[in-house]
C-alpha cells in the first residue's frame, strides 16, 4: 500500500516537472508543438528573447584551434596551379603553352570568361615585351590575378550612417544556399567583433528548422553573446526585426542576422531576402553589410547559385568559406571579375578562429608557392 503510494507520488512528480519543462521551453522559444503556418502569427509570441537556452542537439563546434596560415590551409588550391606551371615552366613558349595555360585557370575554377582573358592578357605581354622562355609565364599571370583582385574595399561596415540610415544598431545580413558556411561564419564572427570590443546581438532567422536555431545558439553561448530566435516556422523577418529593436534596447552596435538558405521555390527564397533586407531597415536597423556567403568547393555550381543571389540582394561582399579543402583557388577571381564583388572574409576550418581577413597579395602569392 505504501509502496503504491510512493510510486503514485513519484509519478505525479515526474508528470509535473516535464510539464514545466515544457511550458519553459514554450516560453523560450523552442516550441515543441509542430508550428500552425496556417495561423495570422503573433509576433510578439515567437520571437522571444533568450539568453544561454543550454540547448544542443546537432552540430557541435569544433575545439578552438590557432589561428590559421593562409599558406598552410591552401594545399590543395595551390597544387591546381603550381602543379600545372611545373610542367611549362621550361623552354620555349608555343601554342600548346596557350592552350595548356588556359586549361590550368579553367580548371582551378578561374571561369571560362576570366580564364581566356587573363590568357590573352599575358599573351600581349609576351608579344609586346618579346618573350621566348616559357619560366617567365608564371610571374606573368600572378600579376595579371592581381590586378584583377586589386581595388576592392574590403573593410566590413558598422557605420550606418554613412549607409543612409539614423542611429541604431547596424545589421550584418548573411544569405547564401543551405550547407555554405553562414551558420558558421556567424558563430566565428560573434567571437571576433566581440573581442573587438563591439556589442553584439544574434538573430536566429533561419526558422526553417529548429536545429539551424540551436546551432546558432550554441555559437552564442561560446561567445557569450545575446541571441533573438523564433519558433521553426515563424516569419525570418520578424525574428530579424525583433533582433534589431533588442539589440537598440541593449544599445548594441551590431546585429548578426541568420537567413535560410532554401524554401520550396527560388523566387520565394529571394522575394524572402528582400523581405528579411527591408524589415531590417524597418525599425531603428540599417543594413551596413549583405554578406554573400559560398563555399568555394562547389566551384562554378556555386558561382550560378551566387549570381541569383547577387541579383536578388545588393551584396556588399562574399565570404568564401571550405578553401582550406578541396577547393580550387580559381573561384576568387571569378567571383571578382564576374560578380564584381570583392571576398572580404575567408573560411579555412570549421573552428571558432577559422577565419581570417582576405588579402589578396597573401593569396595569390600561397597560390604560387
Ligand atoms: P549554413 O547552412 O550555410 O548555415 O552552413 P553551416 O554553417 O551549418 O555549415 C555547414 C557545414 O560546413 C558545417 O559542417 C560546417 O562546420 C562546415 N563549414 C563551415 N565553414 C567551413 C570552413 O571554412 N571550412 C570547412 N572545412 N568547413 C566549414
Ligand atoms: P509587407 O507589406 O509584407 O512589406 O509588410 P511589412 O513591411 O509591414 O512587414 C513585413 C514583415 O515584417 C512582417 O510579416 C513581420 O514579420 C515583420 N514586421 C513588421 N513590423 C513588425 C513589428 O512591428 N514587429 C515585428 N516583430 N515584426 C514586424
Ligand atoms: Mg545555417
Amino acid at each position: 500500500m505504501l509502496f503504491a503510494a510512493i510510486i503514485a507520488i513519484a509519478a505525479l512528480v515526474i508528470v509535473g516537472a516535464s510539464f514545466v519543462v515544457l511550458r519553459r521551453g514554450r516560453h523560450e522559444g523552442l516550441t515543441i508543438d509542430p508550428p500552425d503556418l496556417t495561423a495570422v502569427v503573433d509576433i510578439g509570441e515567437v520571437a522571444t528573447d533568450v539568453e544561454a537556452p543550454g540547448v544542443a542537439e546537432e552540430a557541435t563546434p569544433v575545439e578552438d584551434a590557432p589561428r590559421p596560415s593562409f599558406r598552410e590551409r591552401l594545399a590543395g588550391a595551390r597544387s591546381s596551379l603550381t602543379g600545372f606551371f611545373g610542367g611549362i615552366f621550361s623552354g620555349t613558349i608555343d601554342r600548346d603553352t596557350w592552350e595548356t595555360l588556359e586549361e590550368a585557370l579553367i580548371r582551378a575554377d578561374v571561369g571560362v570568361g576570366t580564364s581566356t582573358e587573363i590568357m590573352e592578357a599575358v599573351k600581349v605581354r609576351v608579344e609586346t615585351d618579346g618573350v621566348e622562355d616559357a619560366s617567365e609565364i608564371p610571374a606573368m599571370v600572378k600579376d595579371e590575378l592581381l590586378q584583377r583582385l586589386s581595388g576592392f574595399d574590403r573593410s566590413l561596415s558598422i557605420d550606418v550612417a554613412a549607409a543612409g540610415g539614423d542611429p541604431g544598431p547596424a545589421v550584418w545580413l548573411f544569405v547564401g544556399v543551405n550547407g555554405v558556411g553562414k551558420t558558421t561564419t556567424i558563430g566565428k564572427l560573434a567571437k571576433r567583433e566581440t573581442e573587438d570590443g563591439k556589442k553584439l546581438v544574434l538573430a536566429a532567422g533561419d526558422t526553417f528548422r529548429a536545429a539551424a536555431a540551436e546551432q546558432l545558439t550554441m555559437w552564442a553561448e561560446r561567445s557569450d553573446v545575446h541571441i533573438v530566435r523564433g519558433a521553426e516556422g515563424a516569419d525570418p523577418s520578424s525574428v530579424v526585426f525583433d533582433a534589431v529593436e533588442s539589440a537598440n534596447a541593449r544599445r548594441a552596435d551590431l546585429v548578426l542576422a541568420d537567413t535560410a538558405g532554401r524554401l520550396q521555390t527560388k523566387t520565394n527564397l529571394m522575394e524572402e531576402l528582400s523581405k528579411v533586407r527591408r524589415v531590417a531597415e524597418k525599425g531603428s536597423g540599417t543594413v551596413t553589410e549583405t554578406l554573400l556567403v559560398i563555399d568555394a568547393t562547389t566551384g562554378q555550381n556555386g558561382m550560378s547559385q551566387a549570381k541569383q543571389f547577387a541579383e536578388a540582394v545588393d551584396v556588399s561582399g562574399v565570404v568564401l568559406t571550405k578553401l582550406d579543402g578541396s577547393a580550387k583557388g580559381g573561384i576568387v577571381v571569378a567571383i571578382h571579375a564576374e560578380l564584381g564583388v570583392p571576398v572580404k572574409l575567408v573560411g579555412l576550418g570549421e573552428g571558432i578562429n577559422d577565419l581570417v581577413e582576405f588579402d589578396e597579395v597573401e593569396f595569390v602569392n600561397a597560390l604560387f608557392q
